[in-house]
């Protein structure tokens, strides 16, 4: 068995879907597992539904939700033939799903409004990409992931319930490939115990791929992006930038913390637990050798570089000149934990401690009032971080000319610095 998962970007037109099923057409006979996410950049223009309603502009989500319906309703009209009829009355259930609820007033969490209307992202694209599949001679199963994929009720950051839906996969979703080679679902969402819809975080599509690769002790999982495979750098950014055919669990999961869009951060534990390999290939041109990620120690690599935007640094500074010793550590600690913030550097002094953390929602100011009881609180924002792993002298100072240094980190392996404009 294998898992494939298409992003996005692979699945953002009528060209793309089509030759997603050219790729599949190639596997004949294996058992796929074929993970989509919202086509394109929809995620994004279901964010802004679930702004509006929140807002109490209730015309303007419904507006903002008729064009995502008609785009879809286009796409699907094109693309599909005999199965149109069907893929619409499919559609229509999801279309219904979050009109309902654009229709009420807003009672509960900004998040939980945000899981029911931004999932239907998911829903809309596997129902097109299952019904193209079938019309292509591609045989396939589709499955509304929320009957599997159990989470707890932390709306938009869900956590998953691991045994209830290995439970259900062994139960209701492996023996789906008795009925079809190809089953198809969604990445990204779940359900609840209470049967409402949740989100594991944005991207998170890859990591649906990768628990379901665990789950289904899959031989590897392949997920398809529009790059020649993971790079020395973001191309966008760096195209000098060169694909890296070999990279270990542990490199990637590096990357992928510190920012590298390319996978997920947490893609990585439920492969690794499992030693399954991952591969990262070019849906634009699949002769391309992508990149192999394993178990394996890859040594010689580049420098890779890692940006990551909108840090904030937080300088603390105890109150009456007392050690940041254990005591206000912890205490720091428990805060961080409390606002679900992870700091990506931290450096202590006698008196100080450094903290740089994503600047997110408004989880700083949090953070920093209930702080400045222990220390006095700064804040800088609109830094990025950088971090160079097998970095070079002349690769950080090439990087960093022209910026201001705020903090700075090295081990023998590791560069990070964080810098301000
Ligand atoms: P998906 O289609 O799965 O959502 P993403 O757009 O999230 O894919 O991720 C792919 C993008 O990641 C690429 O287009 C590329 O610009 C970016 N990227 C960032 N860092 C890297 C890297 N080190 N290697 C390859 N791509 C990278
Ligand atoms: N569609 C979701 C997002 O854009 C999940 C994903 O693409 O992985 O964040
Ligand atoms: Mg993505």
């Amino acid at each position: 068995m294998k898992v494939f998962k298409f992003g996005g970007a692979s699945i953002s037109n009528m060209d793309r879907i089509a030759q997603a099923g050219d790729i599949l057409k190639t596997y004949g006979g294996q058992k796929i597992l074929v993970v989509v996410s919202a086509m394109g950049k929809t995620t994004n223009s279901l964010e802004k539904v679930a702004e509006a309603f929140y807002n109490g502009q209730q015309d303007e989500a419904l507006t903002l939700f008729e064009a995502i319906k008609k785009n879809f309703l286009t796409l699907a009209n094109y693309l599909l033939v005999k199965g149109y009829n069907d893929a619409y009355a499919q559609a229509l259930d999801i279309f219904t799903e979050v009109e309902w609820l654009l229709h009420d007033r807003p009672v509960r969490s900004f998040d939980y409004y945000y899981d029911q209307i931004v999932c239907s992202g998911e829903l809309l694209s596997s129902i097109v990409v299952s019904a193209y599949f079938n019309e292509a001679g591609i045989r396939n199963t589709w499955v509304d992931v929320r009957d599997i994929l159990r989470t707890d009720n932390r709306f938009r950051d869900a956590s998953i319930d691991w045994l209830f839906t290995q439970e259900k996969i062994n139960t209701a979703f492996i023996p789906l490939f008795d009925v079809s080679d190809i089953v198809i679902t969604q990445g990204f969402i779940g359900a609840t115990a209470e049967n409402e819809s949740s989100t594991l975080g944005r991207e998170g599509s890859d990591y649906s791929a990768a628990v379901f690769a665990n789950m289904l002790q899959a031989s590897e999982l392949t997920i398809w992006k529009d790059v020649a495979g993971v790079m020395s750098a973001d191309p966008r950014e760096f195209p000098q930038a060169t694909a890296i055919p070999h990279l270990s669990y542990e490199e990637v999961i590096e990357m992928a913390y510190y920012g590298a869009q390319v996978i997920h951060p947490k893609t990585i534990k439920p492969l690794q637990n499992k030693n399954i390999p991952l591969q990262v290939k070019c849906f634009l041109d699949r002769e391309l050798p992508g990149t192999l990620i394993s178990d394996q120690q890859t040594p010689d690599l580049p420098p890779i570089i890692v940006i990551k935007r909108n840090q904030a640094l937080i300088s603390l500074h105890t109150l009456d000149f007392s050690f940041a010793g254990e005591k206000p550590i912890a205490a720091l600690y428990r805060l961080l934990a409390g606002a679900h913030m992870q700091p990506n550097l931290l450096q202590t002094g006698a008196i100080r401690i450094e903290i740089c953390v994503d600047d997110k929602d408004d989880k700083i100011e949090k953070l920093a009032l209930a702080a400045s009881t222990i220390f006095d609180v700064q804040v800088e924002r609109g830094l990025s971080l950088l971090t160079i792993r097998h970095y070079r002298e002349d690769s950080i100072a090439q990087l960093t000319d022209g910026k201001k240094i705020r903090l700075r980190q090295q081990t023998p392996k590791t560069a990070q610095l964080v810098l301000a404009d």
